[in-house]
Order: C-alpha cells, then structure tokens, then sequence
C-alpha cells in the first residue's frame, strides 16, 4: 500500500484558485444539505502561549480526511509560516491512507475560495474596490480570490508594520501583477471600498462600522476563535450576515459571539450559510445598498474537498513522491 506525499509547491501548482472556488463551492453545499460529517474542530491550546494545535475531522462523500495542524501567530514575524501541518487523506473501503498533503499551502488556497465563492454570490456586481486589513499569507491569496470573483479597479492593504505593507505590495506586483496601494489606517483603507477582506491575527476589531460604506461586501476571515474579533459590533449589526456553518459560528466566531453577548444581536442574525446561498434557498443581498457579511471560520470539508481532488489530479499527472507507510495485514507494500 502506498501513501501519496504531495508538498507545498506541489499544491500551489495543482490547486488553482478559480478550481478550488468551484470546489468550495460543492463541499459547502454538500455540508449545508447534511451530507458530510462535520464534527466541530477539537483546538488544544498551550499553555501560556497564543499557540494552538487544531484537529479537523471530516468526511465529505467517499472521502475521509483531516487536517492536523499548529497555529502559531507569532510566526508572522518569523521565517515560518502561522499555520503548519498536514492534510490526511483515506478511502473509505479498506480505510487506506492514500495521501499526506502540506496544509499551509491548502488553507492559504481554500479559505481564500471560500471568500471568493462568498464574493461571487454576495456583493455587488459591479464591485471594484477592494481593501485589506492585513498583509500576511490570506492577504495575498484573498487578492487573488477576489481577481476570480470581481473585476478590481483598486487593491489597498493596510497591516500594521510598514515592513509588512511593503513586501504585500511587492509580492502582489510579482506574484499576481497588481499595483497595491498602502494604507496608513484601517479607516483610510476601507473608505470608499466596496469589497473588504479582514485577514488580521488581531484579538480586537480593526473594522468597525461607521467606516463601511453602503453597498461593500465583507470577507471576515481573521478571528476564529471565540475569544477574537476583527469587526466592531456596529459592523455586524449594519449587515446581512452569512457564515460556512452556523453551528461553527455559534460556538467559535468572536465576531458573532461578542455581539450576541452584548445584546446588539440574536442568533437570527445569522441568515444563512454560503451552501445554502449555492443552493439558491436562501436570500443573499436584497439590494445594492446592503452591506453584506461572510463570517469564515474554516471547515475541514474544504480541507479534504482539496484533498480529494489534488489525490486524483496528481495521481493523473504522476506528481509527488509514493512511500509505503504501512497498513498491511502481512507487512508487505
Ligand atoms: P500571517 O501570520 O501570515 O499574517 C497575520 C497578519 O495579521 C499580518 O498582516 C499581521 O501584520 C497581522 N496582525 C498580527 N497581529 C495583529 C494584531 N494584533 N492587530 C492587527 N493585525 C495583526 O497569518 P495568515 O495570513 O496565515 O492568517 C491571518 C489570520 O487568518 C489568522 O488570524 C489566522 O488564524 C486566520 N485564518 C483563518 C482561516 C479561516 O478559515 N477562517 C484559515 C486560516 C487562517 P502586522 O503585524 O503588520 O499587523
């Protein structure tokens, strides 16, 4: 029996963004129509640190899968990336292990399609103006997401080092061939936008109501963690909220939770997941004034949807390296 081992490069180059967006988009749905199993992710935090390991089961049709990785936000000032592990991936008939996959580069790819799948059913056609808050690895990816979703006029990113506003910049040029612009503020980078992705690491709100101008769309990705918030309550109040899993949201988004806490919301404010926006069974925008709001949290369907798919596809192309890891009864490969 072998076990597929495909790298970070190797994903980068079989995983393209509008692909996975096609994909998010039926694992999501599959998900919002009860066919996955979906158990809430277990985090084990260490102590006396921001440090968490995450395990994220899931079976999604005939794949089986989870992703096992460490969250360390500190990393962004490291040659390291926040989040590293792996992605595992098993059939279902004699419960093989059939690939071992770099994670990193899967929940860089996949949470960004997610938002962009929440772009191309939620905002505006015509929007063009997108802002960041924050500069790190979903920074770039969101841009890209965001380029598949809606045709952009203006990108601004806004992080808190300059050091880190410069090399998004840089790498948005060499990278995807985007002319950045960088903000000084949050509120300077999202007047005006009619797109807003919030990708910080940040525990308290970076966006906060009175900025977002009518019309925008926002992707909140940052916090996923009930204790963390990017938005401010009047953010969320002002807006017609849609989230991957309400079940995930009502007991891991800070950016949900605080505000129910706080009396500004009840748990109708959630008015659907993004499966059922695929499905067409619920209302997403109502009008071009709205403001709408993708609360992200990350589902372990997306990971394993990937998975499934960069199995088959590299299996067809011959990319990556084959180990025999074990798994039969007499010990033979
Ligand atoms: P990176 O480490 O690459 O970047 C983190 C970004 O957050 C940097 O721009 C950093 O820049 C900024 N930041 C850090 N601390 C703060 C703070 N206190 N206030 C404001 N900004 C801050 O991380 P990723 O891009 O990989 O991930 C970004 C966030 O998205 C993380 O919180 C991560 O856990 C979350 N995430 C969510 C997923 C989902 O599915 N919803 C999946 C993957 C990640 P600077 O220091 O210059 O401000």
């Amino acid at each position: 029996m072998h076990t597929l081992i495909l790298s970070h490069a190797d994903v980068v180059r079989l995983l393209p963004m509008a692909t996975c967006i096609d994909l998010m988009a039926d694992a999501l749905a599959a998900a919002s129509r009860g066919d996955a199993v979906l158990p809430l992710r277990q985090v084990m935090r260490l102590p006396n640190s921001p440090n968490a390991f995450g395990l994220m089961p899931a079976l999604l049709g005939d794949a089986l899968g989870a992703k096992i990785i460490t969250v360390f936000p500190d990393n962004a000032s490291t040659p390291y990336e926040s989040h590293i592990g792996v992605v595992l991936y098993f059939e279902t008939t004699n419960g093989q292990l059939r690939a071992i996959i770099d994670a990193s580069s899967i929940t860089a790819i996949r949470t960004a399609a997610a938002s962009g799948l929440a772009t191309q059913l939620l905002a505006n056609k015509d929007a063009s103006d997108l802002a960041l808050l924050g500069g790190g690895v979903q920074a770039l990816t969101h841009l890209e997401a965001m380029m598949c979703a809606r045709r952009l006029k203006r990108v601004r990113v806004w992080s808190r080092s300059a050091e880190r506003r410069a090399e998004f910049i840089r790498q948005a040029k060499q990278r995807l061939n985007v002319e950045a612009e960088e903000s000084a503020s949050p509120q300077d980078a999202v007047r005006d936008a009619d797109l807003i992705c919030t990708v910080t690491a940040s525990r308290e709100p970076v966006l906060q109501g009175e900025w977002i101008r009518d019309g925008a769309h926002i992707n909140a990705v940052g916090a996923s963690q009930p204790t963390s918030r990017e938005l401010d309550s009047a953010a969320v109040v002002r807006s017609r909220m849609f989230v991957d899993r309400r079940e995930s949201a009502r007991n891991e988004a800070g950016d949900f939770l605080a505000p129910r806490k706080e009396g500004a919301i009840t748990d109708d404010h959630i008015l659907g997941e993004i499966g059922e926006l695929v499905a067409g069974t619920i209302d997403g925008r109502r009008s071009e004034r709205d403001v709408t709001l993708f609360k992200s949290l990350g589902l372990a369907v997306e990971d394993v949807a990937c998975a499934a798919y960069l199995y088959k596809r590299a299996i067809s192309e011959g990319a990556g390296q084959r180990i025999a890891i074990g798994g039969m009864r007499d010990g033979a490969h």
